[in-house]
């Protein structure tokens, strides 16, 4: 294994998981590999591809990257080909001939011409060693970036037996893990996860307030250096990049409505460093290996945290720091609300809400930003303080809170667990609302309880249990507060809260966000 990895890759040592992937791969079995984007997931059936027997099939979505890939490879002494719909008949017949004649180390496919059964016949003649699934996520629908095209993958096992298949991803969530073992069907598979902790990307929320001059403000002091701007629609993007450039910044757009000559041209002066700053909509990026992206800024929210997570991870691929900068407004959740609220099934909807919240959940959360976008991909990050997140940087004091914990649980007890955020604390603070009475909710114990903190400041408060897992929020769009094993400890005087000393201003807005 060494001496493939010198001799073809020119590599002295693995990254982390790579040879405990590689191994397995080599013992025919199926495995499945989570790595974060830039993690060497390539390297890991590259390499078993040369020492087996037949051909590797790779199967990848990213056509427009396959004849580089290729290339690449055939560079390095490697018998690489792909198959997709760019290529004429006779390029494909060349293909074919290989195959039978098993002159193929490595075979790139797009999903759609993979399963053709012309395809599957030569494939047959042949000797295929193994399937590599890579940016598995796309079978999934949990997934960022589903691919209707994957899910007729499920077929690999079934017509190739004993063909073991590697599955690997960058989108880690254990609900599309779940998914892609289920559906590639895939036996005994071992599940390599490396850390996704990005240790050299800074994470900051910003409030949207005169983001534009924010924005200014902050190119100013990042001149020449390479920029990624998120925006959330086609039009922003346009407005935005006008804007900053007029404004004397280097600037390209890039989204799905411009022409593919265009994309292309605005993608490759980026990469080539002939403009500093993309503006862009999500089209941007997958598959885009630019080492010296120096910050990526979301000038809108994105839709959820994997978005987010596989966005700014695009940045500081080199290893050398990158900021991540998200401008946060309510607003723009209302705006990705109303999107949601287009989809079709009830299930679609509650799914995207529930990926939502926790995007909020993100940039209202008085946690470090690092902690909480690693559980989210069910990582536990060990340390207190990250030193490179705008909560770790500016730690906001805190107090012995398990008293006020109490209370608002107790509030919630009383109702029967049967209510939202706003509703209860109405009714801890004591609010003369109408439906309260109406409910007879005025009677309870906990009514007006804890009058001496305000409506936002138990907000707060709630928010903050919901992030440290003591309190649960189910349902779509109107999620209703839950006690779970944790409440009940606190209730029962067996688990202490410290909690951030409430903020004293009132901000309206944060008040309609639980509701
Ligand atoms: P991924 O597909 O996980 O995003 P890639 O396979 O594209 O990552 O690899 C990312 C970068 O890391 C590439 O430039 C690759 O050449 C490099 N790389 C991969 N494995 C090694 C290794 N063992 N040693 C040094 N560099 C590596
Ligand atoms: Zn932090």
């Amino acid at each position: 294994m060494q001496h493939i990895l010198q001799k073809y890759f020119g590599y002295n040592d693995f990254r982390p998981l790579q040879k405990e992937i590689i191994s397995d791969i080599l013992e025919g079995k199926d495995t499945f590999a989570l790595m974060p984007t830039g993690g060497g997931k390539s390297l890991c059936y590259q390499l078993p591809a040369l020492m087996m027997d037949g051909v590797t099939v790779v199967i990848s979505p990213l056509i427009s990257l396959m004849k580089d890939q290729v290339d690449n490879l055939k560079s390095n002494g490697i018998a690489a080909e792909y198959l997709n719909s760019t290529l004429g008949y006779s390029q494909i017949k060349q293909v074919h001939e290989k195959l039978i004649d098993n002159r193929i180390k490595i075979l790139y496919v797009a999903p759609e011409r993979l399963i053709m059964s012309d395809t599957f016949s030569y494939l047959k003649k042949g000797k295929v060693s193994m399937f590599a699934v890579d940016e598995a996520h796309c079978i999934s629908e949990w997934g960022h970036d589903f691919r209707p095209e994957y899910r007729r993958l499920n077929i690999l096992k079934k017509r190739f037996r004993n063909v073991p298949i590697v599955a690997l991803t960058a989108t880690a969530s254990p609900k599309v893990e779940k998914d892609i073992v289920k559906q590639l069907s895939l036996e005994d598979c071992r599940t390599y996860r490396a850390s996704f902790n990005r240790k050299n990307l800074f994470y900051h929320v910003k409030t949207k307030k005169d983001t534009y001059r924010q924005l200014k403000a902050y190119l100013k002091k990042h001149r020449g250096e390479s920029g990624i701007i998120y925006c959330q629609s086609r039009s922003m993007v346009e407005t935005l990049s006008k804007r900053l450039n007029k404004d004397g910044f280097k600037t390209l757009a890039y989204h799905a409505g411009l022409s593919d000559f265009k994309r292309e041209y605005n993608q490759n002066s980026f990469i080539q460093d002939n403009t500093d700053i993309i503006v862009a909509t999500v089209a941007f990026g997958m598959g885009i290996d630019k080492p010296d992206v120096r910050f990526v800024i979301h000038y809108d929210l994105p839709k959820n945290l994997e978005s987010y997570y596989q966005e700014t991870g695009r940045g500081g691929r080199d290893g050398l720091p990158c900021e991540c900068v998200l401008f946060f407004s309510y607003a723009d959740k209302y705006k990705i609300e109303y999107f949601i609220e287009q989809k079709k099934t009830k299930e679609e909807r509650d799914a995207a809400l529930m990926q939502l919240r926790q995007m909020i959940n993100y940039c209202e959360s008085n946690q470090c930003r690092r902690k909480v976008l690693l559980e989210y991909f069910g990582e536990t990050y060990p340390e207190s303080n990250c030193k490179k997140c705008d909560v770790c940087l500016n730690p906001k004091e805190k107090f012995e809170g398990t008293k006020y914990a109490e209370m608002i649980l107790k509030c919630i007890k009383d109702l029967d667990q049967r209510y939202g955020a706003c509703y209860t604390v109405d009714v801890l603070t004591g609010s003369g609302s109408k439906k309260i009475q109406k409910n007879s909710h005025h009677l309870l114990e906990s009514y007006g309880k804890g009058e001496f903190f305000t409506k936002k400041q138990w907000l707060d408060i709630l928010r903050e249990l919901i992030n440290k897992g003591i309190l649960e929020q189910k349902g779509g769009r109107y999620p209703i507060l839950n006690l779970n094993g944790k409440s009940e400890d606190v209730l029962n005087g067996n688990l202490r809260i410290e909690l951030t000393v409430p903020s004293k201003t009132v901000n309206v807005n944060s008040e309609k966000n639980l509701n």
